[in-house]
């Protein structure tokens, strides 16, 4: 029988997860992985306090794909069970045998942390790390137990005193550390690797000069006094005081790395992404960074800085790569579809066009190759909804180019997944949500018949039926949309038609899919809030297998839901209004004191510069309308989708820049000022200044039972009551920055560029917002005058930092629609700026806003909720309509 003969090695750092890692003369820089470091990665440590292990691991795995030859995995955190984590991680690690195949560097600060992971680890694994920083005792103590697991182990150039930080300090650890670990522990010297602390150059202080050139040369000491000991570091940290200009950032990584591996370091943590090739850092650049990394010039750090400077800006151009457009044909067009770029897709489909067999071929091939890509990516949440935009985009400017040489041939017609139709509802405007959807299915292959805005529902209907479409997506944004999606589907029922009917926008809902909307239709009604969601909808719907059964089980769904909501419904109680009215909300008038406006009755705005509204913008909702979900401005920092939102924030400032400077949206307002005092029933009079009664606001009060001694509110108890003798104020505002919207929108659209006209729209609503902020400023503290000293930044005006509030009719404190018809009177808002009501009361231009203003400090925001047909019928009345038209314009009109 022949022996397998070990094969030799010289004494060298060897380490192995499933296979072996030998850091012998020949092998290069090993690079250690460091995402799975809970202090190093976000997502990794919001992951971990989650306990969501299994994405945890693809961070492992993604290193590994990446080329990670070594993982670093780090617990410390005081929000974890640190030692738990770790032992959960690896032994999770140690059953994935794709990771499993490297060693682990198991790190913490903690020594019982690091001794359970020894206690787990498979394979011969690092520890990362222990010092002479606790005295000789602790460190011979821990250096034996980690001898005897069997482990390697890094060793900081950290003692007693501190940590090292020159040159002779460096060698002075390295070398004490070395004796004692090689005479007295008898610790293998191969399985010893120095970290010498890489510190940042450049940072303008004197002693900070000779930090990369310490390091280095203390490397090249150890290296060669300290016999088979191995030097590491985490490079990124030499470059610290460059942050924020990459181009220099990467010039100073390379070179570093360059000399100190040169110097004998074989071992570091380094971000592949920033490090540009040595060879290929420009010539003067590269010197002014050599001049800084080796100390070789007392004015180095200027002439860096000074670069930096000049180029930060020009990164851009410079590095724009243009690489992508030596691939073949079908990856170039693979490319600019993922990638959005849509400068080179006309040259790009002539070339497609000529070696296809006819033109629609490079539709439904070439284009549909690269898009069937673009929706994997989707899909697996690697792209985002702006990026699928601007891929649709590149899509259209593709066909739109094909199209004429389609046309000419006979026959041709394009194969489709289907055809859905999509409308925003009669009497509502609001289209972002809708154009997305139609956009995100338009390039999974779907035809889409886009109806548009304020679409009857016989229009709807006849459409559906002459286009033989295959599903039809209801849109809408405002409360009495809910009730025309109720008709559509009443409609579509009557005739006997079975489109399979989608509903979305901001005020639906599943409950009112479930309980308004699915009754009505004996097809099915499906709800679906967000964009990504609906290809998976619409494709279900119209699988010829699966088909059936998913509408099966979307109706047994939506009926259970129905059964339980109604179910809770009649537990509600209520108080009877009398009683509620009793409990009102109780402001002490004899000590409250009543500002008078400075300026009474109304006052226009013709033409707002819209440049005064930017630092009023609340971008967080921005974000939102693209489904991208998190805080602004850190936002831009997210791991996941951070950098999309950097791209379309940039995008959006770009198109704000161009609306602002070519005035290309109009902004315009009108609000009043006016006495006002509140009566018995709810209602709040408002008077000119000889105390005429100009109008009526009527208001909801709180019915439902809420526990002992709370308020029932309605925002009429916010203005002093006639009783009181003391004449109170009220305002009332209509603003607008949509004039030009449609305009701009549609001449993108013209273009074949649906992302830029979305981007116009949603920038319309920030500013419309902003425009309100800025407003309600300008009347606490001018108009007003009731909080003349204000000092608010803008995030205490998000947060509503401010005294006094300005509630919109439609929203949780005024539900009723109605009552926007009585501003419109009061202020003739469409004679004087032009903003209709359309007949749902929606607002056009669509970006507008409307309410009133209460100044007094105890006014807040609530929902009125539920009330019973008592006080319903009470306000019909005190209104003048009929019962059920007054119930219609209640939002959430669920109540009955
Ligand atoms: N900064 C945000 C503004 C959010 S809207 C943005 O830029 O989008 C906030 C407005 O909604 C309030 O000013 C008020 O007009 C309305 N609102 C909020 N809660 C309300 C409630 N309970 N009742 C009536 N109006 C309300």
């Amino acid at each position: 029988m022949q022996q397998n003969k070990p094969k030799y090695h010289p004494i060298c750092l060897q380490l192995s997860g499933l296979e072996p890692l030998i850091a012998d003369e020949k092998s290069n820089f090993i690079n250690v992985g460091e995402r799975t470091n809970v202090a190093g990665s976000k997502k990794f440590l919001r992951l971990v306090k989650e306990e969501k292990f299994a994405e945890a691991l693809d961070i492992a795995r993604h290193q590994v794909d990446g080329g990670a030859q070594i993982l670093d995995v780090n617990m410390d955190d005081g929000l974890i069970d640190g030692k738990t984590a770790m032992v959960k991680f690896l032994n999770l690690i140690a059953s994935e045998p794709d990771i499993a195949r490297i060693p682990i560097m198991i790190d913490s600060s903690k020594w019982e942390i690091l001794e359970a992971g020894l206690q787990v680890v498979q394979g011969k694994s690092v520890v990362n790390s222990i010092s002479l920083k606790g005295g000789e005792e602790e460190f011979i103590r821990q250096a034996r137990l980690i001898k005897r697991y069997g482990a390697a182990v890094i060793v900081m150039a950290f003692d007693e005193v501190g940590q090292a930080d020159t040159y002779d300090r460096r060698i002075e650890i390295a070398e004490r550390s070395y004796r004692i670990l090689v005479d007295e522990v008898g610790f293998p010297a191969e399985d010893i690797i120095f970290d010498l602390n890489i510190f940042p150059v450049a940072t303008g202080m004197e002693e900070h000069r000779r930090n990369a050139i310490d390091f280095i040369e203390a490397t090249r000491w150890v290296r060669t006094h300290l016999p088979y000991a191995s030097v590491s570091g985490g490079v990124s940290n030499v470059s610290f005081s460059f942050r924020g200009n990459d181009t220099v950032r990467e010039a100073m990584h390379s070179v570093f790395l360059y000399h100190a591996i040169n110097a004998g370091m074989n071992m570091g943590i380094v971000n592949p992404t920033m490090l540009e090739v040595y060879d290929e850092i420009p010539k003067e650049l590269l010197e002014l960074v050599e001049d800084v990394m080796l100390d070789r010039r007392d004015d180095a750090t200027e002439r860096l800085l000074d670069y930096s400077d000049k180029h930060k800006s020009t990164k851009k151009e410079k590095t724009e790569d243009l690489s992508w457009r030596t691939l073949p044909l079908q990856e170039r067009i693979n490319y600019a579809l993922v990638k959005g770029v849509d400068r080179f897709i006309e040259e790009d489909m002539e070339a497609a066009r000529l070696v296809a067999k006819k033109p629609l071929e490079v539709i439904e091939i070439n284009l549909m190759t690269g898009m069937g890509i673009v929706g994997d990516l989707f899909e697996s949440g690697k792209m985002f909804l702006p990026q699928v935009v601007k891929s649709a985009r590149v899509m259209k400017k593709a066909v739109a180019y094909l199209q004429p040489f389609i046309e000419a041939e006979k026959d041709a017609t394009k194969k489709s997944n289907g055809k859905v139709l999509m409308a925003t509802v009669k009497g509502d405007v609001h289209d972002i949500g809708k154009n997305i959807v139609a956009v995100v299915l338009g390039c999974n292959n779907y035809d889409i018949v886009d109806l548009g805005v304020m679409v009857p529902a016989e229009k709807i209907i006849q459409t559906a039926i002459e286009e033989k479409v295959d599903v039809i997506g209801l849109s809408g944004l405002i409360t009495p949309s809910l009730d025309e999606m109720v008709y559509v589907a009443s409609e579509l029922d009557r005739l006997n038609l079975n489109f399979p009917l989608m509903i979305g926008g901001a005020t639906t809902s599943k409950a009112h899919t479930a309980v308004k909307i699915a009754p009505k239709y004996k097809n099915t009604v499906i709800h679906v809030t967000d964009a990504s969601r609906s290809v998976n909808v619409v494709s279900s719907l119209l699988n010829k297998e699966k088909s059936a059964e998913y509408c099966a089980e979307i109706k047994r769904d939506y009926d259970e839901f129905r059964e339980k909501f109604l179910g809770r419904k009649v537990a509600k109680e209520y108080v009877t209004i009398e009683e509620a009215r009793e409990q009102k909300f109780k402001i002490d008038w004899n000590n409250t004191e009543i500002i008078k406006p400075k300026k009474l009755g109304i006052t226009i705005i013709e033409n707002q510069d819209l440049n005064a509204l930017v630092p009023f913008i609340d971008w967080t909702p921005f974000f939102q309308s693209w489904d991208l979900h998190g805080k602004f401005p850190k936002i831009l920092e997210d791991e996941t989708v951070g950098e999309e939102a950097k791209n379309l924030y940039n995008d959006a400032q770009k198109m704000l820049k161009k609306i602002l400077d070519e005035k290309l949206l109009t902004a315009k307002a009108v609000f009043g000022l006016f006495p006002a005092n509140s009566d018995e029933q709810d209602d709040i009079s408002v008077m000119n200044e000889e105390g005429e009664e100009l109008a009526k606001f009527r208001t909801l009060r709180q019915q439902a039972k809420r526990s002992a001694g709370k308020s029932y509110f309605a925002i009429s108890d916010f203005i002093a009551p006639k009783s009181t003798g003391k004449t109170d104020y009220i305002g009332a505002f209509c603003v607008t920055t949509g004039f030009g919207t449609e305009e701009l929108a549609k001449a993108y659209e013209a273009q074949n560029d649906d992302y830029s006209s979305i981007m116009v729209k949603a920038i319309a609503d920030r500013l419309v917002e902003a425009f309100a902020e800025f407003l309600h400023k300008e009347i606490r503290t001018k108009y007003w005058g009731y909080a003349e000293d204000e000092a608010l930044e803008n995030n205490d005006l998000i947060a509503e930092k401010y005294q006094g509030i300005r509630p919109a009719p439609g929203y949780p404190a005024c539900p009723d629609h109605l009552e926007k018809l009585t501003i419109w009177d009061l202020l003739k808002v469409e004679e004087n700026i032009g903003v209709y009501l359309t007949e749902s009361l929606a607002m056009f231009p669509t970006a507008a806003v409307s309410g009133y203003y209460f100044a007094n400090p105890e006014a807040k925001y609530f929902g009125v909720g539920k009330i019973d047909e008592d006080q319903l019928q009470d306000y019909a009345t005190r209104k003048g309509v009929d019962i059920d038209y007054a119930r219609k314009w209640l939002m959430p009109n669920l109540a009955d």
